[in-house]
C-alpha cells in the first residue's frame, strides 16, 4: 500500500495528476508544447496575481534560488537575507557561494521575522536585493510577507525575492500588490504535483538588474528565460511531463476555488494545531504559525522513527524536525491534496500510537 504522506514535501499527488504524467510526450519546440507552456504560465499568473511572466524552469526550488543569486546582484553590491531557519537560511549560503555578499537578519528560530527588523537593516545599508522565505517549512512559521512588502515599498533599487515553495496555493500570495520581484516555488509542496520542476515570477524591475550584472551564467539566465518564454518555450529540454501534471493539478485548484482551498488549509491547520497544543507544543511563535504545515515541539521526547513505524502500518507518514530542529520537532504537513478527512484519520492514529507507549 502506498503510504499518505504528511511530510512537507513531497506531497500527495492525486492520481488524475499522476495518470496527467501519461501522456505521450511531445517535442519541446512543437506547437502542442507551445500551447501547454502558455496555458501553464498564464494559469500559473493567475494563481499568482501577476502580470509578471511566471518562468518553468526543469529544477528545483534550490535552482531558482541560485538563479536569483546569478542575476539580481551587481558585482560589489550585497544582499539582505532574512534568516529564520534552515530554509531561510539557504539564501545567505547560495549568495555566498555564488560569489556575492550577504548580510543576515537573524531571529531565534520558531519567530518570525518582522517589518521593523527589515525597515532598521534598510535604513543602515544599501542592498541590490531582500530575500525572505515566505513560509519557513523548518520551524513552522510564516513570516509577515505582506507588512514585510510594504516597508520595500519605500526602496524602490531593491528587488524584493521570495520563496513561496510551501506556501503558494496554500495560504494567499499576491505577486503584484505587494511588489515581490521574483517569486518561486517548486510544485511538489503545496503545488502537490510531483517534483522535478519548479516556477518562478519575475518582474521588468529585475529582468532590468540582470542586464546589468555580469556573469549570470547559462542555464539560470534570466534574460534567456524571458526569451524562450516569449516564444512558449523553455530554454532546454524541459520536463514536460510535470508540465503536463502542474497543468491537471491548477485545473483542480481553479475547480475547488482559491478562497475554499485556502480556508480548507486554514481548517486543517486548526485540527492539527489544537491536537499539538494538546499533546505538546506548537513550536512556532504565536499567530505566525503556519497553515500549511505545523512544527511541534517533541516534549514528550517521542521517537519519530518508531511512531513512523506505527504509522507505516496504517499506511502514513510523518516527518522528523529539520536541521537544528532535527532531535527537538517533528513536523505534520497539511498542504496541497489533503484533506480535512485524512487529517481527522491521522490524529486518530496518532492517539492510538501515543497510547501505546
Ligand atoms: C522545500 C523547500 C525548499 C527547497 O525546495 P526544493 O524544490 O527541494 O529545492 C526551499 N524553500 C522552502 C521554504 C522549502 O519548503
Amino acid at each position: 500500500m502506498p503510504k499518505k504522506l504528511f511530510i512537507p514535501g513531497p506531497t500527495e499527488v492525486r492520481k488524475e495528476v499522476l495518470e496527467a504524467m501519461a501522456h505521450p510526450v511531445i517535442g519541446h519546440r512543437s506547437k502542442e508544447f507551445q500551447n501547454l507552456h502558455n496555458e501553464v504560465s498564464g494559469k500559473l499568473q493567475k494563481l499568482m496575481h501577476t502580470k509578471n511572466p511566471v518562468f518553468l524552469s526543469g529544477s528545483s526550488a534550490l535552482g531558482v534560488m541560485e538563479a536569483c543569486a546569478r542575476n539580481t546582484v551587481r558585482e560589489g553590491k550585497k544582499v539582505l537575507s532574512l534568516v529564520c531557519g534552515a530554509f531561510s537560511e539557504k539564501w545567505a549560503k547560495i549568495f555566498q557561494s555564488n560569489g556575492k555578499e550577504s548580510v543576515s537578519v537573524e531571529v531565534e528560530w520558531g519567530k518570525a521575522i518582522k517589518p521593523e527588523m527589515v525597515k532598521k537593516a534598510l535604513e543602515k545599508d544599501s542592498f541590490d536585493a531582500v530575500c525572505l522565505t515566505h513560509n519557513e517549512t523548518s520551524s513552522g512559521v510564516t513570516n509577515p510577507l505582506e507588512d514585510i512588502a510594504h516597508v520595500l515599498k519605500d526602496y524602490p533599487d531593491t528587488l524584493f525575492l521570495v520563496d513561496a515553495v510551501s506556501s503558494l496555493a496554500g495560504i494567499p500570495v499576491e505577486v503584484d500588490e505587494w511588489g515581490i520581484d521574483v517569486c518561486l516555488a517548486s510544485t511538489q509542496k503545496a503545488l502537490a504535483t510531483p517534483p522535478g520542476l519548479a516556477i518562478f515570477s519575475v518582474s521588468p524591475k529585475a529582468i532590468k538588474r540582470a542586464a546589468e550584472v555580469r556573469n549570470r551564467g547559462t542555464y539560470f539566465d534570466f534574460l534567456q528565460f524571458l526569451k524562450y518564454w516569449k516564444k512558449g518555450q523553455t530554454i532546454s529540454t524541459g520536463p514536460i511531463s510535470q508540465i503536463f501534471a502542474l497543468d491537471k493539478e491548477l485545473d483542480i485548484i481553479f475547480k475547488e476555488g482559491l478562497k475554499e482551498r485556502f480556508s480548507r488549509h486554514k481548517k486543517m491547520a486548526e485540527m492539527v494545531k489544537n491536537w499539538a497544543g494538546k499533546n505538546f507544543q506548537d513550536f512556532a511563535e504565536p499567530s505566525f504559525s503556519s497553515l500549511t504545515l505545523t512544527t511541534v515541539k517533541n516534549t514528550k521526547n517521542l521517537d519519530i522513527k518508531k511512531v513512523n513505524e506505527e504509522l507505516e502500518k496504517r499506511d502514513k507518514v510523518i516527518s522528523g524536525g529539520y536541521g537544528k530542529l532535527k532531535d527537538v520537532t517533528f513536523r505534520i504537513s497539511h498542504m496541497g491534496e489533503i484533506y480535512p478527512e485524512d487529517i481527522k484519520e491521522l490524529l486518530k492514529d496518532l492517539d492510538e500510537i501515543l497510547k501505546l507507549k
